[in-house]
């Protein structure tokens, strides 16, 4: 039988999800229906649409803008780094339980590694943003041993990841897991980000979706570095900006591919191939 799941958010339409892991279950000879829902702005709206899915048979969904959070109140089981992230993209229902997770960080570490081939162990990462993004990939950056610097336009927001972080790191995973990742920073102003230079500038704010520019110094990319916008579909002003200042650009089509890939294997225990994913999305653009 046909195991059914779904992307929800509100808007949907522009959504890729149903496309990708349409081409995941060809690809893994998987049974399974993919589809795109809107679930209602109105509270309760987006809780009743999962609850009426499971009720239905339906084996997981997807969540996306503006409903992350509320699955992550949803979820009665949460992962690891959907705790750190307080958001949550990805549904599983096992039977009448809802367990949740966050998958945006594992896609955004492996697009970086596995498909750009950067290594970001030991490397400085300048993480812009501290919005639900940026909540959802700072445990997997640590995690891969990287050093994270987080700047936010409003420094109270990235104050407080960092913040959540170094509790999180201080109370649990730092000292059970042994590994070397340093305690986030945080900085504190433009300013300060003038006699600073970064192997990784990671954009995880939303600047690119109204075309509006980050105020960077043009020296921040420490030669070979990466400026990643996890925006996809068209050249931002800091993608711009980073090519003019000699930087590597990517585009976050790669890390969409990816946590999708993550979720796929998360409800069918497989791992599907992303290269001919990305590669069918990049020329279809
Ligand atoms: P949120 O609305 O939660 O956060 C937006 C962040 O962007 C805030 O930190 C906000 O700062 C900052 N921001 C907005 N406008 C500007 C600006 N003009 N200059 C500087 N900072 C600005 O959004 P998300 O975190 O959910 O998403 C962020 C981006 O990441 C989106 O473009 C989204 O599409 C993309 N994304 C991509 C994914 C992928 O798979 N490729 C997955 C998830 C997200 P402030 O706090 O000051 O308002």
């Amino acid at each position: 039988m046909t195991d059914k799941y779904a992307v929800i958010g509100n808007p949907i339409d522009h959504s890729k999800s149903p496309q990708i892991h349409k081409m995941f279950a060809q690809q893994t000879g998987q049974d399974i229906s993919y589809e795109a829902i809107e679930a209602p702005l109105e509270e309760g709206g987006f809780k009743d649409k999962v609850i009426q899915l499971r009720d239905k048979g339906y084996r997981g969904c997807n969540v996306t803008v503006p409903f992350k959070f509320e699955a992550f109140k949803l979820a009665a089981v949460l992962s690891e780094r959907a705790q750190v992230a307080q958001a949550v993209n990805t549904l599983k229902f096992d039977g009448a339980t809802i367990l949740g997770d966050n998958t945006d960080g594992a896609g955004l570490v492996r697009d970086i590694q596995q498909n750009l081939k950067f290594s970001l162990q030991g490397r400085d990462i300048l993480l812009l943003g501290a919005g639900g993004a940026a909540w959802g990939v700072s445990l997997p950056l640590l995690e891969a041993e990287a050093n994270i610097n987080i700047f936010n336009r409003t420094t109270d927001k990235a104050q407080q990841l960092s913040h959540g972080l170094q509790v999180f790191l201080k109370r649990d995973l730092y000292t059970r897991k042994g590994l070397k990742f340093g305690l986030p920073n945080f900085v504190n102003s433009y300013a300060e980000l003038s006699s600073k230079q970064f192997d990784f500038v990671i954009n995880a704010t939303s600047a690119g979706l109204t075309g509006s520019e980050i105020p960077l110094p043009p020296t921040i990319f420490a030669p070979g570095a990466l400026a990643y916008d996890m925006m996809y579909g068209r050249e931002t002003p800091f993608m711009k900006f980073a090519r003019e200042h000699g930087a590597q650009v990517a585009d976050g089509l790669g890390m969409l591919v990816e946590q999708a890939a993550e979720s796929f294997y998360i409800w069918r225990g497989i791992r599907p191939d992303t290269a001919p994913v990305i590669a069918v999305l990049r020329t279809a653009k």
